[in-house]
């Protein structure tokens, strides 16, 4: 079965093969219930050791501790930019900060002034959203309710460093792209979210780790589903939770603890992917051009452009004749991008580098 073999789609994103086969059998039949996974009730006892599985696979996998709630949501990350201002933005104290690196991030400082002040911390707009800014030099008032930023830009492939300081402020994470990517300093974070149709299985689940503390800030009178108390209380099932997307993400988890072996593990594989496609890049000299500038270079998301759109486009033709797929750019940037999640194989990076050098050996 080689269906999802060559897909550097930014998202939906690649899922590991051995995953997509106990899929398959888990559609007509669970082996544990004799019933396909899209008919099992979200109150039976196969779901809640399922959530259970998937919240300590999670939690073993990260390192983390009892102070933090795991919940899966709805809704998405966009969802996420919308709750957190309205759980976490004080009315006494100063606003919540954003750092502003990128399209996703924009979308998130975007939402939250609809809902409370907030401050822009930093924005690289005016650069052209290609470098990042270091978190803990930020100029963030001490009593701000927290700052927010995207540890990841999928759509300009940039990449904050792992995060291991003191943070200025309760720190909130989108990690929708690059979590569990590498191992993530989680006692930093007051807050960490990702959806899981980038890294970590299909669309329709959100994993929002929260710290308690954090929950006792939530002003009374929010409707219940926007209130994470309510996600927390219920275990993630006050209402009909993604039974599908939340077993799928379980057998992901399982995937990276038994066949990767861990997230140092995956880390070391991906750096191997993104090393060998940037020094491909980067050995076609003024053939391309990478957005990000080199110190912020993503290693999940590569963006990158042949210099004009035609070229672009017979590219990516180029590679589909080679089974690749997915290497349009974001709607907003134009470009390529080839996203290089967890699923994404080594072999499938070689193959992508091969076609890149061969195409502009072809044009040179
Ligand atoms: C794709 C993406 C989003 C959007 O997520 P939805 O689940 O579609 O709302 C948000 N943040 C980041 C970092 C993303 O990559």
């Amino acid at each position: 079965m080689t269906s999802n073999a060559l897909n550097f789609s930014g998202g939906p994103g690649a899922l590991p093969e051995t995953v997509l086969e106990q899929t398959r059998e888990a559609i007509v039949a669970l082996p544990e219930t004799g019933l396909s996974v899209l008919g099992m009730s979200h109150r039976s006892a196969w779901f809640k050791a399922l959530v259970d599985e998937a919240e300590q696979n999670l939690r073993a996998l990260l390192g983390l501790d009892r102070d933090y709630a795991v919940t899966f949501q709805q809704g998405g990350s966009s969802l996420q930019f919308a709750m957190i201002p309205m759980n976490f933005a004080r009315d006494a104290g100063a606003p919540p900060e954003y750092v502003t690196s990128g399209y996703w991030s924009g979308r998130a400082t975007q939402e939250a002034a609809k809902v409370t002040a907030r401050r822009v911390a930093w924005d690289g707009r005016a650069m052209g959203y290609r470098q990042l800014p270091s978190l803990d030099a930020l100029d963030v008032a001490p009593d701000a309710a927290y700052l927010h930023y995207v540890s990841n830009e999928t759509v300009e492939g940039l990449q904050f460093p792992v995060f291991d300081s003191a943070p200025p402020a309760p720190l909130i994470a989108d990690m929708s792209s690059d979590f569990l990517a590498q191992p993530i300093a989680c006692n930093r974070y007051a807050m960490i979210y990702a959806h899981a149709q980038k890294n970590l299985g299909p669309a329709g689940v959100t994993v929002a780790v929260i710290h308690r503390s954090l929950l006792e800030r939530i002003p009374d009178g929010l409707p219940a589903i926007l209130d994470f108390r309510t996600h927390v209380a219920h275990g993630s099932n006050y209402n009909t939770p993604p039974v599908f997307a939340i077993y799928v993400l379980t057998l992901v988890t399982r995937w990276l603890r038994d066949e990767i072996g861990g997230l140092a593990a995956m880390q070391r594989i991906n750096a191997r992917k993104a090393a060998r496609l940037y020094s491909t890049l980067d050995a076609l000299g003024e053939a391309v051009s990478i957005h990000a500038h080199t110190p912020w270079r993503s290693q999940m998301n590569v963006a990158f452009t042949f210099g004009d759109r035609r070229l672009d486009e017979a590219f990516v033709e180029a590679a589909r004749e080679q089974g690749i797929v997915g290497l349009e750019g974001h709607r907003s940037l134009g470009g390529l991008r080839a996203s290089l999640y967890n699923a994404v194989t080594e072999p499938a990076v070689d193959t992508l580098c091969e076609a890149l050098t061969e195409f502009a050996l072809q044009r040179a």
